[in-house]
């Protein structure tokens, strides 16, 4: 396997864990499997190391990853405020997994921001500006999970990776690239799989979890949501879901119910980009997902102030879902520039 990492930044890594016993692993909020895969699968290799580690996240795990081992000892910051305080004031070292600008931790920012302990930061997406004494970047990479594993093979500490924390870097592979169908045509990364298949990991079991297991409630809102509050914008190969609150509660929404939604309308031939937009309680999150590297990051980062990858972004937008959808309506042509040259008819009969 290529060996991608800087050496010297590996060796800088690798003192900082060896240096000090109070770890904290930490990542973005509304975590996804990518971020709690890296999180907990770093947490059971210094586990292994003998290291007093904790995992502070700043909201809670959504339930299709409940299953990955580890997860309960994840100390949620919307729930216990001053046990996550004191983890993070008794930290030597924090470990700062998935994201790439400091907001994306809500309300942990100004706890790890401020902190004045060492500092590391792994992750794969574009532009990172949070300062740290250690930085691992690779936006090529397929996840943060891809790099996790990769860091510990140039560590030397693959062997001491267990089924459990192979598990977890599994989960953040298998959910970041949906069971290889995205960002998956490195070979390497099925190396990788089979490494870490080789510690005798279910992966099934993280198919069936992470990416499968959904409620009746949530299978129909899901349909609704298709059937519904789904519109194409021809001319601009969009295609809109827009869920309100109002439409949330009839089917009693959930955390993580509308997980990958998004990713449907992509199945239509011609369509290039996928908006969804979901009234949560304090604002509309936008999730977005493209084709022939349509640039969804920079609409995501344009007109709701988030980013992320090229193909997969997301942001947020304070105000009403109306003037939401108006804001995307308003602006899509500016981003028809974009559309790949040659484009497949649309298939909307
Ligand atoms: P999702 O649509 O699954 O929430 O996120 C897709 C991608 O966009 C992820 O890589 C995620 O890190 C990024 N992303 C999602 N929401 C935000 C946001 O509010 N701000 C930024 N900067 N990135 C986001
Ligand atoms: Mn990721």
């Amino acid at each position: 396997m290529r060996n991608l990492l800087n050496p010297d930044t590996v060796r800088r890594f690798k003192k900082l864990v060896e240096k000090h016993d109070h770890i904290v692993l930490t990542c973005h909020m509304r975590p996804d499997g990518d971020a709690v895969g890296s999180v907990l699968g770093l947490w059971h290799l210094l586990k292994v190391l003998g290291k007093n580690a904790s995992v502070v996240v700043p909201d809670r795990i959504p339930r299709s990853l409940q299953f990955l081992p580890g997860v309960r000892e994840i100390a949620v910051y919307t729930q216990y405020d001053p046990y996550c305080s004191r983890l993070i004031s008794e930290a030597e070292l924090i470990i700062m997994c998935d994201f790439n600008t400091a907001t994306r931790q809500g309300e942990l920012t100004p706890l790890i921001q401020n902190a004045t302990c060492d500092k590391v930061l792994i992750d794969h997406h574009l532009y990172p500006d949070i300062p740290a004494d250690v930085v691992f970047s690779f936006p090529d990479l397929s996840s943060t999970c891809e790099l996790v594993c990769r860091l510990i093979a140039s560590c030397g500490w693959f062997n001491l990776v267990d089924t459990n924390g192979a598990t977890c870097i599994l989960a953040g592979i298998i959910t970041d690239t949906q069971n290889f169908t995205v960002n998956c045509n490195d070979p390497e990364i099925y190396e990788i799989m089979m490494r870490l298949l080789e510690k005798d990991v279910d992966k099934k079991r993280i198919v069936d979890e992470a990416l499968k297991s959904t409620s009746f409630d949530a299978l129909r809102l899901n349909s609704f949501a298709i059937l519904n509050r789904l519109t194409i914008f021809e001319k601009s190969r969009c295609a809109l879901i827009a869920l309100s609150k109002e439409d949330l509660a009839k089917f009693n929404y959930q955390k993580g119910d509308t997980e990958g939604l998004v990713n449907e309308p992509l199945n239509i031939r011609g369509i290039v980009y996928s908006i969804f937009m979901r009234e949560d309680p304090d604002c509309i999150k936008v999730s977005a997902r493209s084709k022939a590297d349509f640039p969804v990051s920079r609409i995501c980062t344009d007109l709701f102030g988030g980013g992320g990858h090229l193909m997969a972004a997301g942001g947020e937008f304070k105000g009403t879902l109306e003037d939401c959808k108006n804001v995307l309506v308003d602006h899509m042509a500016d981003y028809d520039k974009f559309l790949p040259k040659k484009i497949e008819k649309l298939d909307i009969g």
